[in-house]
């Protein structure tokens, strides 16, 4: 039963929130065409990768197929999906696809990344079909935490994908029309053959409550604060600065944008209409002449990025906004794992300077874009897929949604890893094969891959320190000076206030006392020998090895 065949790969975002790229493929072997879905992010933690801001997919296959490559399409307009594109697009030059508000925020974004390359975007209209090859690509709006967020409904020949992109089913969002589900029942009329969809929150139960729910929440916070207010949410958030803005306007307070990204986001949501109706925001050097119950700061920063608005406010640093005891800021945004520590030095700093401080913890002032188990089952309930496939999760959040697609009787239910080649028709979804994927980390300028030991080594030495030695031998194979020795963070000194050098300096000179002697005319041993000797000695008192690296000059 031979037929069109139809694959997908994920390079990126199984098994992780963030880095979000996927490719399908109609044909066979060196015949066969791609799309791509996505190109994001992830985040680097700086505990765990040092040095390291950005992870983003690594794109060595696509670079050799770039030749096959038909589109490169964008669900919408989050780092996790579109903010590895200025960095990776040179790479394949593939023609760019996004709606206005998505394709705006981007060319916002690279402008404001010094030596950006020109990228290109075809802009699409909502609800826009188009032929990429062999590929029929519908855009179907979905309700998200940003504008024109987007599912995909690819056709083939060999049947029709459904790439949920991020979601959630809320009646009434702030901004744009609820998620189109006339469109996806009649698309599951139409006979789905595979589901590839949001797992974020398959963990949790019910139904997410509404963007509205939310800013009634903001509006009574906003109308009850005794002075100042100030509020920090995802600066792409514009739905929420809606809402923040309506609950100032109704108080007379006025509102103050702080904060580039928050800046940036709002120019492009006026440009593209979003913030049709919503008062002009007035810049940071009026905060200072308002009186504090006819102000609201609206600042970026709800992560606790050191160099963020709000990070600095609580650390009394920002040159204009400042907040004293009594008032008030909201945290409208939900902590991102691994931002825990970030956050909560913020929280502090704020709450050192008397200000009360409100998360999602004590009151609605924030809801996820992504869906939770009842909207997955209405979702699956529409399209009726006979295959589905969790994406945009980690390990638990991934199985959880298999879990429940299985439940709802979805035939087929596959859960696989970045780089596998799943098969989706002929017959039915099975891992044919693998292709290569892995990260890169954007390292300052450049990019490294995952795999060099740059970072690894970065970390060691952040753990360890490390011993550098320069000895001088001559050809006979004796000291020709003194050993040079630097240690670089490392103690000064032991438990018994011996200073670390002259552990390392003994070593060395014992070490090369006791080697055999045509040993001690070779480099290469004497190299050796000195860097295990001395390692162990300061391991000895210290209980971590430091990196240790030797010289060894024949003079
Ligand atoms: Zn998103
Ligand atoms: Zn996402």
């Amino acid at each position: 039963m031979a037929g069109p065949e139809l694959v997908f790969a994920p390079l990126g975002g199984i098994g992780e929130i963030g880095m979000n790229l996927s490719i399908y493929g109609v044909g066979v072997g060196a015949r066969r065409q791609w799309l791509i879905v996505d190109c994001g992010v992830a985040f680097a933690s700086e505990d765990h990768l040092p040095g390291i801001d950005l992870i983003l997919p690594d794109i060595r296959y696509l670079i050799a197929e770039r030749h096959n490559i038909v589109g490169l399409v964008l669900t919408h307009g989050h780092e996790d999906h579109m903010g590895a594109l200025i960095d990776l697009w040179p790479r394949l030059k593939a023609p760019l696809y996004a709606t206005p508000f998505t394709a705006a925020l981007f060319e916002a974004r690279r402008l404001s990344e010094p030596g950006a390359p020109e990228i290109p975007v075809n802009i699409v209209p909502l609800g826009a079909r188009l032929t990429l090859g062999p590929f029929d690509v519908e855009f179907i709006n979905v309700a998200h935490s940003i504008p024109e967020s987007n599912a995909l409904a690819i056709r083939t020949a060999a049947g029709t994908v459904l790439h949920t992109g991020d979601w959630k089913i809320d009646p009434t969002p702030l901004i744009g029309a609820p998620t189109d589900q006339a469109r996806l029942v009649a698309l599951g009329a139409e006979g789905v053959l595979a589901l590839i969809g949001d797992s974020t929150n398959a963990v949790r139960d019910g139904r997410s409550p509404s963007e509205s729910d939310v800013a009634r929440t903001l509006a009574e916070l906003v109308r009850t604060a005794p002075a100042r207010v100030a509020v920090t949410t995802f600066a792409s958030h514009v739905g929420r600065i809606r809402a923040v803005a309506d609950a100032a306007r109704a108080v007379g307070r006025e509102v103050v944008v702080v904060g580039r990204a928050m800046e940036r986001v709002a120019q492009v949501a006026r440009e593209t209409g979003y913030l049709d109706g919503v008062q002009d925001f007035r810049g940071v050097e009026t905060y200072g002449y308002l009186p504090p119950d006819k102000v609201l700061a609206l600042c970026t920063g709800s992560q606790g990025e050191p160099r963020a608005a709000l990070a600095r406010i609580a650390e009394d640093e920002h040159p204009e906004i400042t907040l004293a005891r009594g008032d008030r800021v909201i945290f409208s945004s939900r902590t991102i794992p691994g931002n825990e520590k970030a956050v909560a030095r913020v929280i502090n700093g704020l709450v050192a300077q008397g200000v009360e401080v409100i998360t999602d913890r004590d009151q609605l002032v924030h809801v996820s874009g992504h869906p939770r188990r009842a909207e997955l089952l209405d979702m699956i309930g529409w399209v009726r897929p006979k295959i589905l496939i969790p994406a945009h999760g980690e390990a638990l959040h991934l199985a959880e949604h298999a879990r429940l697609a299985r439940q709802a009787g979805v035939p087929n239910v596959l859960v696989c890893r970045n780089g596998d080649l799943v098969r989706l028709a002929p017959l039915g979804a099975e891992i044919i094969d693998e292709v290569p994927a892995g990260r890169l980390y954007r390292d300052g300028a450049l990019l490294v891959n995952a795999e060099a030991p740059t970072v690894a080594a970065r970390r060691r030495l952040g753990f360890g320190g490390m011993v550098s030695i320069a000895l001088a031998l001559s050809e006979k194979g004796a000291l020709a000076a003194d050993p040079e020795i630097e240690l670089i963070g490392i103690p000064e000194t032991d438990a018994a206030g011996r200073p670390m050098a002259d552990v390392a300096r003994d070593a060395v000179e014992e070490t090369f006392e006791t080697l055999p002697k045509p040993r001690r005319a070779d480099p290469d041993s004497v190299a050796e020998a000195v860097r295990r000797a001395v390692r162990s000695a300061i391991a000895q008192r210290w209980n971590k090895k430091p990196i240790c690296h030797v010289h060894v000059l024949v003079v």
